[in-house]
């Protein structure tokens, strides 16, 4: 190939690799599998390696970290990022309206009216359509130069789609389900985990180290634009979208603040109806709605406040804000797969944010300590994200003096067997490699759905099957007969014929699967996927140093340690003989076609409140079972999913005969 045919060739790999990116992260609907990504990811780093010379700052390839820095550098700001004026009540946002109507008597002002992210702020600017600068708000005047961090967040184009030279404020987040499973890896890592998403994301812009950052599921959204040729706010929203940048997943325009006002009502806060309220339709964590004059014109003639423009307000209802209070009656200790101890809080139940909560996790020891939260106080619980409870803070002005101080308990409550704790580290563990918590738990996550998937194997049996001693370790699962089962409490012959039977039928499982399985130390889905798609098989993993563990993408040292540790471990290798022995012959995937499934190429709709998962975990699962997501039923659609008090949606698809699936049929076909 000619140097002209190369550059040519390394275009054409940058402009498919910058649309997936676009579908993937901006518009959440993947065209193809992450194996197929990573392929053209890895086909345009092999090109410009050979041709240093056609490496541009635009490249993708140029995402992935650069060199730590020893400090961030400082960027005056071309002009001031402001904080901004708030209210929490509608009297508040009715005042803010007359004030404006003083100051252009006679003008029609229209709003806008947007999600005010919980995030970390940040400015862009792009030169030709390519990104040369991010920076921090800092003071408002001057900010940290954080271009090499800001350009590893995929869903931050490194070139718009068209040369314009333009300065951008956006807010970057970390999603509430991402946050969550950051922490859990932090936390099987024995890192410290993140009090909440905003938090994170502040913590994960400040490093020094890019790779880093690579690492951690950054994302972000713009609202403002300076620079550009704009009549309206809602132009320019409309602009930077089509300039291939992420914008808020919802904003609505209103003629007057009368439409505002109706608008809250029906899209905002919809008084207790959970399905309408903004934060559940946004991955993000909200800390009010913008509401911001419409015409830039106007804008301009509306005078600045100290620190705050004129034209905006943010609002916060009373109950996005108002947290719940309730007892903490006690903290009991969850036993993890690993042998980590978690607190957790039982609480008086409680309704918040939609529905009751009872139990709240504490993380760890240190996060007690901490927020010095005493068991019988009086605390205060939300829901991250509207999803995960947990405790913000105990209220101490209502402390009566019997509050006791919270202490770890010396031995593990599952099974009476040491804890340690390693002084490096915030997680306790207990070190009893029999204990039957432990073992409860890894038989669970054996037989999860992203693992072995074994039908029928959940909580319930499995606390029987390890109570009962017919299981020591996952290999047991594979000798077990329907006599034992059927021997079971609450288990009828043919659901222990069923049991045997999806165990059986998973002795062919993807190799992945069983990887995944194993719940080796930092091996999640991802590294097993990797894994088992560079070595094929197991033996081969089993067999390799920890050098050569490394040559597999995105495994580092600390996980090649752990593989190597597991493997080397004769118990391990003991119960890996007797999965052999037992018939276990995992297949090897070489492709992995995430993006496809049952609902490939079908539109679904989802409606009223699901049983399993949020709706937007719903969502994601369509997504990567190959569906596109629809918001309203129409006869493009094609499945309508019903959970409890579906309304309008249901009776319009039966008015247009679409198909209507439970919720229970949408697992079944989940699963195919
Ligand atoms: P505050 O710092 O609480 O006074 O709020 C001002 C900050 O809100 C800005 O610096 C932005 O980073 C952030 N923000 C989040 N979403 C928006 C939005 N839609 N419009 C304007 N600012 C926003
Ligand atoms: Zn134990």
């Amino acid at each position: 190939m000619n140097h002209r045919e190369t550059q040519k060739q390394i275009t054409e790999l940058r402009r498919q690799i910058h649309r997936h990116d676009q579908l993937y992260y901006t518009e959440a609907r993947p065209e193809i599998s992450d194996y197929d990504y990573d392929q053209l990811f890895a086909e345009l780093q092999k090109l410009e390696a050979a041709h240093s010379d056609l490496v541009t700052p635009d490249s993708p390839t140029q995402r992935v970290g650069g060199a730590p820095l020893k400090e961030f550098q400082s960027v005056r700001h071309t002009s001031p990022m402001l904080s901004l004026e708030k209210s929490d009540t509608l009297d508040g946002l009715r005042k803010f309206d007359a004030d404006i109507h003083k100051q252009l008597p006679g003008e029609n002002v229209e709003y806008v009216l947007e999600p005010k992210i919980d995030g970390v702020s940040i400015t862009c600017r792009y030169e030709n359509g390519v990104l040369v600068q991010a920076a921090t708000r800092g003071d408002g005047t001057t900010g940290d130069d954080i271009t090499a961090n800001v350009k590893t967040i995929k869903a931050i184009p490194l070139k718009l789609s068209e040369p314009v030279t333009l300065e951008v404020r956006g807010e970057a987040y970390i999603p509430v389900v991402a946050f969550e499973k950051l922490n859990d890896k932090l936390r099987q890592a024995n890192e410290k985990t993140f009090p909440n998403p905003r938090n994170a994301t502040a913590g994960t812009l400040k490093q020094l180290d890019s790779r880093s950052v690579a690492a951690r599921p950054l994302s972000a959204v713009f609202y403002a634009v300076a620079g550009g040729e704009f009549t309206s706010h809602a132009e320019a929203l409309e602009a930077l979208k089509k300039l291939g940048l992420p914008t808020a997943h919802f904003w609505w325009k209103c003629w007057d603040m009368d439409g505002v006002l109706a608008r809250y009502k029906s899209d905002i806060v919809a008084g207790n109806d959970e399905t309408k309220d903004l934060r559940t339709k946004v991955p993000y964590e909200l800390d009010g709605i913008v509401v911001k004059v419409n015409s830039l014109d106007q804008q301009r003639r509306i005078p600045a406040k100290a620190r705050a423009p004129g034209y905006a307000i943010v609002f916060k209802p009373e109950h996005w804000i108002k947290p719940a209070e309730t007892k903490l009656l006690a903290i009991t200790i969850q036993v993890g797969r690993t042998g980590v101890l978690t607190p957790v809080a039982e609480l008086e139940p409680v309704f918040v944010q939609g529905s009751t909560v009872a139990r709240a996790t504490l993380h760890n020891e240190e996060e007690i300590k901490r927020k010095d939260i005493r068991i019988g106080d009086t605390v205060i619980i939300r829901k991250a994200g509207m999803v995960i409870p947990e405790v913000v803070e105990a209220v101490t002005g209502k402390r009566t003096g019997t509050e006791k101080i919270f202490q770890m308990p010396a031995i593990c409550p599952a099974c009476g067997g040491p804890v340690n704790r390693d002084p490096e580290f915030v997680a306790w563990r207990c070190e009893n490699i029999a204990c039957p918590a432990q073992l409860k738990r890894r038989l669970e996550h054996f037989a999860m759905r992203n693992a072995m998937d074994i039908e029928g194997l959940g909580e319930v049996l499995v606390n029987q099957l390890v109570e009962q001693k017919l299981v020591r370790d996952v290999a047991d699962l594979y000798a077990l007969t329907v006599e034992q089962l059927a021997g079971l409490e609450r288990m009828a012959e043919k659901s222990a014929t069923n049991v045997i039977t999806a165990i059986a039928g998973t002795k062919n499982r993807e190799l992945w699967r069983l990887l995944h399985g194993l719940g080796i130390t930092h091996v999640g889905e991802e590294a097993a996927r990797k894994l088992a798609g560079h070595f094929g098989s197991l033996q081969a993993i089993a067999g390799a140093t920890v050098e050569e563990l490394q040559k597999c993408k995105d495994i580092g040292p600390v996980v090649a340690a752990s593989l190597h540790d597991f493997f080397s471990n004769p118990r391990n290798q003991e119960v890996l003989a007797r999965l052999r022995q037992v018939g276990i012959k995992p297949k090897v995937e070489i492709s992995r076609p995430q993006a496809k499934g049952y609902f490939t190429g079908k539109i679904v709709v989802v409606t009223g409140t699901l049983e399993n998962f949020s709706r937007d975990i719903a969502k994601e699962k369509l997504c990567s079972a190959g569906a596109t997501v629809g918001e309203s039923v129409s006869k493009k659609t094609d499945y309508l999913i019903v959970g409890a008090n579906a309304g309008s949606k249901l009776d319009k698809a039966k008015k247009l005969g679409v198909k209507i699936l439970t919720e229970s049929e949408f697992l079944k076909l989940l699963a195919t």
